[in-house]
């Protein structure tokens, strides 16, 4: 998606990855295919090429530390560190001021006591690493043994997280130029199913001093990164009192899921705000197209619901061709735009 949105603005996209069948490949003049610590193929791919940029959290800090030194990365892989650790992740967002849910990290048995005693329970544990969709997770129920829950994720180093009663989640999808101008897409209101994004929905039920509060948060973490490109920030919204608030969940520094409706629901979409960003473009100004617009991702065998979705009125289905169809896999999603 981000380089279709790179060709019409008249760039040409090499892309690198280790998947064989990477559904980028389909969509670009040039593809590498190789393992992300094949420096040959790494020092071709970075000479063949004016700028590099990614759209995967996991890129292991070497591989883009390598290609940084032979030509510019952007957003800076510092940002990788930060973000691949839920830990330092949490230290990082909450050296900013800005609300979490109660986290403590868990390496050791010992840790894991003073945590369930510090933090109570219910709780939620994340691996510090490659977790995604509820995978690396487990929670820790009152009155259940929180080793046992350790165990499930193999004992891996961790962070708990107090279990959130939220009344909602939204994210913020924000994109800063190499200007450091902020153009944050609107809120978005997000339902998960089984851990992974189902529908995203805009407008979002919050207040409009909700919404202030949490594109604020979502600018606050992209100038303190010195950020470059398009970022999202999950959020819980809770209530205390009568007054609501944002605890921000997870950064994910890249395009994001959440703000696939803008391909179709919005003056532009997060893809070509992202390549505007990278390739020191101006930005656009995102203006909602539909009264309400919808992402609904299409799941495993839901892809199979493709057709009867193309004669919905106001829906447009994109597929990613992936090979396989897999449970919990995402295998493509449907915009739906509701005309004003
Ligand atoms: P994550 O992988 O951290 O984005 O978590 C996936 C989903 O699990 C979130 O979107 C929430 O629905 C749920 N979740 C994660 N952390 C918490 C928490 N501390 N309290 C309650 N629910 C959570």
């Amino acid at each position: 998606m981000l380089a279709l949105a790179a060709a019409r603005l008249g760039f040409r996209c090499h892309v690198y990855s280790p998947e064989e069948d990477s559904c980028a490949f389909d969509v670009v003049q040039a593809s590498t295919c190789a393992p992300y610590e094949d420096e040959a193929a790494l020092g071709r791919f970075a000479g063949a090429v004016d700028l590099i940029t990614y759209e995967f959290e996991n890129v292991p800090a070497d591989t883009a530390a390598f290609l940084a030194k032979r030509k510019s990365v952007l957003p800076d892989p510092k940002v990788l560190a930060i973000t691949q650790d839920r830990l330092i992740e949490k230290e990082f967002i909450s050296e900013l001021a800005v609300a979490t849910a109660p986290y403590a990290a868990v390496h050791s048995a010992v840790q894991l006591a003073d945590a369930v005693q510090m933090i109570g329970l219910p709780a939620v544990l994340k691996t510090r690493k490659l977790g995604y969709d509820g995978k690396g997770q487990a929670k820790i129920a009152k009155g259940t043994d929180p080793m046992a829950a350790w165990r499930t994720v193999q004992t891996a180093p961790c962070i708990m997280e107090g279990f959130i009663k939220f009344e909602r989640e939204v994210s913020v999808v924000a994109a800063r130029g190499a200007d450091g101008k902020v153009e944050c897409f609107e809120v978005i209101e997000n339902e998960h199913r089984d851990h992974i994004l189902h529908i995203s929905r805009v407008p979002a039920g919050v207040t409009p001093s909700l919404a202030a509060e949490a594109r604020r948060v979502a600018s606050k973490i992209a100038k303190a990164f010195d950020y470059v490109g398009v970022l999202a920030v999950e959020m819980f919204v809770v209530r205390q009192g009568r007054k609501h608030h944002v605890l921000v969940n997870e950064i994910a520094p890249r395009v994001h899921n959440s703000g696939h409706w803008t391909i179709d629901g919005c003056t532009v979409s997060q893809f070509e705000q992202h390549i505007r960003c990278v390739a020191g473009l101006p930005l656009a100004k995102p203006v909602r197209l539909g009264r309400r617009v919808e992402m609904v991702n299409l799941i495993g065998a839901e892809v199979k619901d493709a057709a009867r979705w193309l004669s919905v009125p106001g829906a447009s289905v994109h597929l990613y061709n992936k090979r396989e169809i897999r449970e919990r896999r995402k295998m493509g999603h449907v915009t739906r735009v509701w005309p004003k």
